[in-house]
């Protein structure tokens, strides 16, 4: 009898959390059907959540059920937060633009983009500052079933991109980035930045003795100039 009356008081109290009786009929069939046992103590919430637009999302109802359709939009967000939490991230502020192409087929929309942006950081080698070019494509069905079979659906007739942009530009990111291939970085003994030794650069030779090869260089290309000049004219 105790027991019984425990689980009538639990009714009553979760009766009177509820302002329609129409719901709190459901609650009362359920608890009565589970008395004796634990009362449940699940909350229902949509399987869901709720959507809302944010810069992330685009309306598709002009190509929605329709094959063929195409759309070209062009979107340019501004981060609210940066992506990425490594060496190198896309700043907070900073700029996405995405060139989007939306095609309608039977069971979906299918959605190609081409993100651009740019990701900063530190050489990993010398602690410079450095600037990343951040371009990717991706592509993604966003189907019509809001079936979980599918990664992504069409929601209030839009399309949700944060999640495939958010992964697709944090996977672009370099682990270690550098400001140049051949960075020598810091010497390890000073912890003073390293500079290319001169033998490994190309672009400078003012070594005196190569002076005669770089005249045999341009001797030998007024040469092939010539030659080609002489094939031209015949
Ligand atoms: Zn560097």
């Amino acid at each position: 009898m105790r027991e019984g009356r425990g689980a009538g008081t639990a009714l009553t109290l979760g009766l009177t959390a509820f302002a329609s009786p129409t719901v709190a009929v459901i609650v009362a069939g359920r608890v009565g059907a589970t008395v004796g046992a634990t009362p449940p103590a699940r909350v229902d919430s949509p399987a869901v959540p709720a959507f809302r637009t944010t810069p992330y999302t685009v309306p598709v109802h002009d190509v929605m059920h329709r094959p063929g359709e195409m759309r070209e939009r062009e979107l340019v967000i501004t981060l609210a937060e940066r992506l990425g939490e490594g060496a190198a991230t896309v700043p907070q502020g900073s700029e996405l633009t995405i060139d989007l192409r939306l095609e309608g087929l039977h069971d979906g929309i299918l959605v190609t983009g081409e993100v651009d942006a740019t990701a900063v950081g530190e050489c990993g080698r010398c602690l410079d500052p450095v600037s990343i070019p951040v371009e990717l494509e991706f592509q993604e069905l966003f189907a019509y079933s809001l079936d979980e079979a599918f990664d992504y659906s069409v929601r209030d007739d839009h399309v949700d991109l944060e999640p495939v942009v958010r992964d697709a530009v944090v996977l672009s990111l370099p682990f270690q980035p550098v400001c140049r291939p051949d960075c020598p970085g810091l010497d390890p003994v000073t912890g003073e930045k390293l500079e290319v030794a001169p033998e490994q650069d190309q672009r400078v030779v003012t070594d005196p003795r190569w002076a005669a090869l770089q005249g045999f260089q341009a001797a030998h290309d007024d040469v092939s100039d010539a030659a080609g000049v002489e094939r031209e004219e015949r």
